[in-house]
């Protein structure tokens, strides 16, 4: 299934995005669906903010049925976002509906002249809106090989690195997707000494910390005798929901 855009204008809440925030849609007028839906910040242009989603449920379904003219009900920019100043060259890897801050962060990197690589990964070819062209800094993999790379977006990582088209250590990585992704990402980043963030897709109610429903189970150093709640676990609505890899319990993610 492919990817839905959609543009909003939402005024001053533009200025204050950061790529890797996101924002708490309320879906629908009624009580169902109750909560809001979390959606990554997909890029601003002007006074617009656009966001790119799958429709998975009745939440996401409700909002690929919205009209041009329609209002929405949002809370936002939310979140910390990306570390862009990171050292390190860029690598910037989406999977699936994961690809939306990626995608803005890409965007501003352009705006800004920094040279880097953005991956997109998906199933098949009517997930991607952007062309293969790895020499001019983007690529492309499929799961069934209908475009790009054959396999996953680690794979074409691999293929980046033995084809020179991007540097084989000192690489930063920025990565979203679906939880195997972010796992074996962070594998690949701990085994290379990399630094690597994360941002987590983690089920999440208000958005806000109030809730404390999107816990995330953080890593503590060994000789950390005692400790409580607060330093075992993080929120990935107000701290995250950008982590830094090494920080978190892979397992959880
Ligand atoms: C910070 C954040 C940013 C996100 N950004 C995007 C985005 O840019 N684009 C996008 O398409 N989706 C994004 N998501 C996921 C999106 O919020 C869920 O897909 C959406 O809430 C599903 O709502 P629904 O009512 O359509 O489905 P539901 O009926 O609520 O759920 C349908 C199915 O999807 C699963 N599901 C629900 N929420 C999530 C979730 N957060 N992660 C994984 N599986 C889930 C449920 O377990 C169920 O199997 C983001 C989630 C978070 C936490």
């Amino acid at each position: 299934m492919g990817l839905y855009r959609l543009v909003l204008r939402v005024g001053d809440m533009a200025a204050l995005a950061r790529p890797g925030q996101f924002v708490n849609v309320l879906t629908g007028a009624g009580w169902d669906p109750l909560l809001r839906r979390p959606m990554s910040i997909a890029g601003i242009d002007g006074r617009e903010l656009q966001l790119l989603y799958k429709v998975v449920g009745n939440g996401t379904a409700a909002m690929s049925r919205w009209q041009s003219g329609d209002e929405i009900d949002l809370l936002g920019p939310l979140g910390n976002g990306w570390d862009a100043a990171a050292d390190g060259f860029p690598v910037l890897l989406g999977g699936g509906a994961g690809i939306a801050p990626v995608y803005y962060l890409h965007k501003e990197l352009l705006r800004s002249s920094t040279a880097h690589h953005l991956i997109m990964g998906s199933r098949s070819t009517e997930e991607h809106f952007l062309q293969h062209d790895p020499h001019s800094g983007i690529s492309l993999s499929t799961d069934d090989g209908s475009a790009g790379v054959a396999g996953t977006v680690l794979d074409a990582l691999h293929d980046l690195m033995e084809a020179a088209l991007i540097p084989r250590s000192g690489l930063s990585l920025y990565g979203c997707g679906p939880p195997g992704m972010m796992r074996a990402l962070a594998d690949f980043a701990g085994q290379h000494e990399m630094d690597c963030q994360l941002a987590l897709e983690e089920i999440m109610a208000c958005g806000i910390g109030l809730c404390q429903g999107c816990n995330v189970a953080m890593r503590l150093p060994g000789n950390t005798p005692e400790h409580s709640y607060h330093q075992r676990y993080r929120l990935s609505c107000i701290d995250g929901p950008v982590f830094k890899a090494k920080e978190l319990v892979t397992w959880q993610i």
